[in-house]
């Protein structure tokens, strides 16, 4: 009998890569994909502690599972990912049907983990470092034409939001032949797009030295190294931090015909006391530089960025200062986000908690702001024609397509994912275009 697993994801592409890992482990050992819980001999958890109520969403799922589990004495639960490295032997105190718990650097051994789950009880794996990076690791992608590709992993800085650096750790960064080796090998299985994933990718390489030099590797290096990669024809990173941004980076983004025009950029506040307190150390005059400097080098390219709303101390004037920043900055998309406090980072102590209803009405005002630009600037396309990548079937038939600089895009006909076709834009709407399918550039290559 065919032996099923799903894979359940939550949270940032950090996760969706390290899921797509987690899927080619199971898949090389013989085992097919499902999507139903009850079928699967095997059901993951990738969990994320980012996000709000990050703890309800897995007890709740876990919750679920349970009576499933109990239908099904071979199916083995885990729990891996950012909350697995973080709560560690809490998540098996609260839900004992829980197989294993395997956290973010303990991946490699998750075979290995389920065996020993079958001979002797519940396992956990939670070590503190990373020593073979998830991309060394078999993948099962969702899509054949787009990868992920991780070029470090962890974060020095010390944001006080954030719960990266404790679940992790330091960051690490990979060798630039050990990324070019996996792009050229994903280029030759047909991909032509890929991300570049890292918490902070301007800072890529400074854990690293270049073989027979003293010197550090730099990550506009690695943008024009995978821009020479054959095959790949769309290179899109994530995320810059502002404070270690270098005129390289812009020089290689303008260089390389491959890299999109596109850049995620987060702002996270507008306002410089209340960034001081987030421990960001730019600001915001300095951040507004930057993007002058990147428009000015690219034009045409689109900017987003995250904000947080509500973050302990701040206080109208501050808000303000957000608003006016995001009135200047034009971001074509901004993902908004109430602050809450995560346990484990710094700002979940801090005095001057912000009351749940200023949080709401500050929210919605940020968010009725930038559902205007982002209008305005999908308005500005309409007439124009773009490259589309064609990324599956659209919500109301048709297809859906992505352009270079990141925008959604719906189009009449049924197209391969994976094709690249120009479409006029018809119509704009705050987080879509809709537009009429041209020539097909290019068609899927069977590999
Ligand atoms: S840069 Fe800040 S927000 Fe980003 S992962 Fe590192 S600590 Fe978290």
């Amino acid at each position: 009998m065919e032996r099923r697993f799903l894979v359940r994801t939550f949270g940032c592409q950090m996760n969706e890569h390290d899921s797509e890992r987690i899927a080619g482990l199971l898949t090389a050992d013989g085992m097919v994909a499902t999507e139903e819980a009850a079928d699967a001999e095997v059901v993951v958890l990738n969990t994320c502690a980012i996000r709000e109520n990050a703890d309800n969403r897995l007890y709740g799922n876990l919750g679920h599972l349970r009576p499933l589990k109990a239908a099904n004495p071979r199916m083995r639960v885990v729990v891996a990912g950012c909350l697995a490295q973080k709560d560690q032997g809490i998540i098996q105190q609260r839900a004992p049907w829980v197989d294993v718990v395997v956290g973010t650097h303990a991946l490699p051994g998750l075979l290995e983990l389920l065996r020993r789950a079958e001979a002797e009880g519940p396992q956990m794996d939670v070590r503190e470092a990373t020593e073979v990076f998830p991309s060394a690791l078999p993948a099962r992608r969702e899509v054949a034409h787009h990868a992920w590709v991780s070029i470090a992993v962890g974060c020095d800085n010390a944001c006080t939001f954030c719960i990266v650096p404790l679940v992790r750790g330091p960051q690490r960064s990979r060798s630039i032949g050990d990324v070019l080796a996996e792009v050229q090998s994903l280029a030759a299985s047909g991909v032509v797009e890929v991300t570049l994933l890292g918490q902070n990718v301007n800072t890529f390489g400074r854990d690293l030295t270049v073989p027979g030099s003293g010197r550090r590797p730099l990550f506009a290096e690695l943008l024009r190294a995978v821009d020479a990669v054959e095959g790949i024809r769309r290179i899109r990173f994530t995320s810059p931090h502002p404070h270690d941004f270098t005129p390289d980076v812009i020089e290689a983004m303008a260089e390389c015909d491959a890299v999109c025009e596109h850049i995620h950029f987060p702002l996270q506040s507008g306002s410089d006391r209340v960034l001081q307190k987030m421990r960001r150390s730019y600001r915001s005059e300095r951040y507004l530089a930057w993007l002058d400097r990147i428009r000015e080098a690219v034009p045409g390219i689109a900017v987003t960025t995250d904000l947080i709303v509500g973050f302990p101390g701040e206080s109208e004037e501050d808000f303000a200062g957000t608003l006016q920043v995001v009135e200047r900055a034009q971001f074509d998309q901004a993902y908004t986000f109430q602050y809450s406090p995560r346990p484990g980072t710094a700002a979940a102590g801090f005095d001057g908690q912000v009351p749940k209803e200023v949080v709401q009405e500050r929210f919605e005002r940020l968010v009725e702001l930038q559902e205007r630009i982002s209008l305005a600037a999908n308005e500005a396309l309409v007439g124009s024609t773009v490259e589309l990548l064609i990324e599956g079937e659209g919500r109301k038939g048709g297809a859906q397509g992505r352009t270079r600089t990141n925008k959604v895009v719906h189009v009449d006909g049924r197209h391969v994912p994976g094709t690249f076709l120009d479409a006029e834009i018809l119509s704009a709407h705050p987080h879509h275009l809709s537009g009429a399918a041209g020539a097909v550039r290019r068609t899927p290559v069977p590999v």
